[in-house]
């Protein structure tokens, strides 16, 4: 008979990969029902590609009940943060800057404490392929901003849910506020070694693919955009804002600006086929005979 110690090691080397898994997770935020369906999609896109990891979305009080039926069978864990009781520290700064309420709820990601990593993707990002190895670096990696590329682009970031760090955020954020009055602005003051520090924490352009940049550097697009990993639909018009004929697959342009027409790309296209094909059916189901849009 074998003696107890046996079992021990060897449920611990079964156990332990599994472990590793299930205490990582990928995380993204949705304050509404818009952002929410970008969140489906990006959850839906994680699963497709296998990740081994958890799927959390943090949503906002706002977001409706079938809507957060939909998130609750794609992401493992739908968490609602309410801005006004995220603390005594982030209540008085949001008296003084209102327009930093998503910046708040962003860093509430912090507050993840039962992962001991995670990955945070915006709601406008979708994944192409399978990027688990981005829980093999170290809080705050991310990539450069195609806009000024000494600040990192917070769409995409490795860090470690800690209730200490977000603390300070929250502190930083009410005396400094944020320079761009969103995340980004209050992550790169905060994490202000990230552009010279340590090079490993840059992470490859690949995972944070704008589609900004693909045609502000169009020639470099054409000669490493086939290794995309993650797409973000940074800026003001977002996937969801466009209209999508199911019959003829093509993405129709939307009424409030009619000359975006060069967002028409294939990633946007990919957004709406997973949409239509995975995220429509589960909404159609959440909403049952009230219509959505
Ligand atoms: N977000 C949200 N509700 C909002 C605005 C933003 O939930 O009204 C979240 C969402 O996850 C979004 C992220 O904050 O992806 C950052 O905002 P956005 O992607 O619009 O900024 P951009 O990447 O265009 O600078
Ligand atoms: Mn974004």
């Amino acid at each position: 008979k074998p003696s107890a110690s046996v079992f021990a090691t060897h449920a611990l080397r079964v156990d332990s990969p599994q472990r590793t898994m299930s205490d990582q997770a990928f995380v993204t935020l949705a304050t509404n029902d818009s952002y929410a369906k970008g969140a489906m999609v990006l959850g839906q896109s994680l699963r497709n590609h296998h990740t081994t990891r958890k799927l959390v979305v943090l949503i906002g009080p706002h977001v409706a009940e079938p809507c957060r039926e939909v998130l609750r069978s794609v992401f493992d864990e739908v968490c609602v943060v309410d801005l006004m009781d995220s603390g005594d520290a982030a209540h008085l700064a949001l008296m003084k800057r209102p327009d930093l309420g998503v910046t708040f709820t962003k860093l509430h990601c912090w507050t993840l404490t039962q992962y001991s990593k995670c990955v945070f993707m915006d709601a406008d990002t979708m994944v192409l392929s399978n990027v688990d190895e981005l829980f093999e670096k170290e809080e705050l990696s991310a990539a450069p901003d195609p806009g000024w590329p000494d600040c990192f682009n917070s769409g995409v970031f490795v860090f470690r849910p800690s209730n200490e760090t977000h603390e300070k955020l929250v502190a930083f954020c009410g005396e400094n506020g944020s320079f761009d009055g969103g995340d980004q602005g209050v992550l790169n003051s905060y994490f202000n070694t990230w552009a010279t520090a340590d090079i490993s924490k840059h992470l490859p352009f690949i995972y944070n693919l704008s589609s900004i940049a693909i045609y502000s550097y169009l020639p470099a697009f054409k000669q490493y955009g086939h290794s995309a990993k993650v797409v973000h639909f940074l800026g003001k018009v977002k996937p969801w804002n466009y209209s999508y004929d199911a019959e003829r697959g093509e993405v129709r342009g939307h009424s409030l600006s009619p000359d975006e027409g060069h967002l028409h790309s294939d990633y946007l296209l990919m957004w709406w086929q997973l949409y239509a094909k995975s995220v429509v059916p589960l909404l159609q189901k959440a909403y049952g005979d009230t219509p959505f849009n």
